[in-house]
């Protein structure tokens, strides 16, 4: 029997996916290594985004993180940290057949013999992260500690989303990749503080990472055992620009493994969980969108945000996260969420340049326009 859904890989995109697609009574073949696997990551998303997932799947929560730079910007929207095990449990794959194998590009298009669509939701790196990966990269050193032991490094804020301040080095005006602290809590009296890239090509090594993040919490004050014994630890790599490369012939591509990924944050749970229930519904009406995330005018803006990352100095990102900063909260929305139109994100990367002193203008357009 053909199945209607074929669905390959159960990360945040296949499984909402999967679990959409058998609510609406389609009938759903799901492949993965390890189809019954609890997502390691800690994921978080805005309070706004959760959409109808129960409050159940959600770990912990920062009514109001802020973001620093040259200013404090209190972001007045809350974040969630997600409790993975309870969010599958929210997706469920009632009536999904399940496979464990691992496919490569032709078997995932010979599945099409088996399903009237074919899904690609293997995430960015289908054969597996290399270490010299040259694409642009988001990287991330983190460790967990007791919220007290945090204390210090928020210096005030109950989260911090993005602290772009440079105590990560001991110059006073650095001049390498700027990188900022994430500090969120976890639950159960725990904070993760992480030391992040948003984006270089290649990404910043992650030894660098360890290395800022250890100065940046002792110079703040952080106790150094705490620091080097810490009760977990997270690396992050996220593909900025996913797959980069067009799915199999025949194929939809979601989440990560398709377009599905913020060109700028690196952010894509929150769009593929939305995006599932809108997908979902069209493929039981029985149409199939030629593209899940297409290439429209909005995702060349963000592929114009992410040129800019990777060029600019530190002082100029600094900058640029000030104009960030300063915007309204829901301009600051529209810049954060996968899911805004081109007109609005314009508005928004124009309102965040109108802030900036002009030398910061003026490297922010040769970030933008010039050769690599
Ligand atoms: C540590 C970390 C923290 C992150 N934090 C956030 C966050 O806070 N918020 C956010 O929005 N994003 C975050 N991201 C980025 C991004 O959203 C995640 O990478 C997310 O997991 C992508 O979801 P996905 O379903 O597209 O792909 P993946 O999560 O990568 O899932 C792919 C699935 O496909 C399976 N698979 C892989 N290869 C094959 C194959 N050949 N055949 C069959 N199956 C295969 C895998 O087993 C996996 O189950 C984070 C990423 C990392 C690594």
């Amino acid at each position: 029997m053909m199945k209607d859904v074929a669905v390959v890989g159960l990360g945040p995109a296949g499984r909402a996916l999967a679990s959409r697609c058998a609510t609406r009574g389609l009938s759903v073949l799901a492949v993965d290594p390890r189809p019954d696997a609890v997502w390691t990551p800690t994921y978080g998303i805005w309070a706004d985004e959760l959409g109808d997932l129960p409050s159940a799947v959600v770990r912990a929560r920062a009514a109001n993180p802020e973001l620093r730079s040259f200013g404090v910007h209190p972001l007045e929207r809350a974040y969630l940290v997600l409790d993975n095990a309870a969010l599958q449990a929210a997706l469920p794959l009632d009536g999904v057949e399940l496979r464990t194998a691992r496919l490569d590009d032709a078997q995932v298009t010979a599945l099409r013999r088996e399903a009237r669509v074919v899904v690609d939701a293997r995430g960015a790196r289908p054969a597996g992260l290399r270490t010299d990966d040259p694409a642009p990269m988001q990287t991330a050193y983190g460790i967990v500690v007791p919220t007290e032991a945090a204390t210090a490094a928020l210096q005030g804020a109950e989260a911090l989303l993005m602290d772009w301040r440079t105590d990560w080095s001991e110059h006073e005006r650095p001049t390498a990749t700027p990188t900022f602290l994430y500090a969120i809590p976890v639950g159960e009296g725990r904070m993760l503080l992480e030391e992040t890239c948003l984006a270089a090509a290649p990404g910043l090594p992650v030894a660098d990472l360890r290395a800022r993040l250890r100065r940046r919490l002792l110079s703040r004050g952080v106790a150094a055992s705490a620091v080097d014994d810490p009760l977990d630890r997270e690396v992050v790599r996220i593909p900025m620009r996913g797959r980069g490369a067009a799915p199999p012939s025949g194929v939809l591509a979601v989440g990560t493994a398709g377009r599905g990924g913020h060109r700028i944050t690196g952010y894509s749970v929150a769009h593929s969980l939305r995006r599932a229930c809108a997908l979902a519904e069209t493929l039981a009406r029985g149409d199939v969108p030629a593209d899940a995330d297409p290439l429209d005018a909005a995702e060349r803006l963000r592929e114009i945000g992410l040129r800019a990352l990777l060029r600019l100095s530190t002082q100029g990102t600094l900058e640029l996260f000030e104009g960030f900063g300063r915007l309204p909260a829901a301009r600051r929305r529209d810049l954060l969420s996968r899911d805004t139109g081109a007109a609005d994100l314009a508005r928004t990367m124009w309102g965040m340049f109108a802030t900036m002193p002009t030398s910061a203008k003026a490297e922010l357009v040769r970030a933008t326009v010039g050769r690599s």
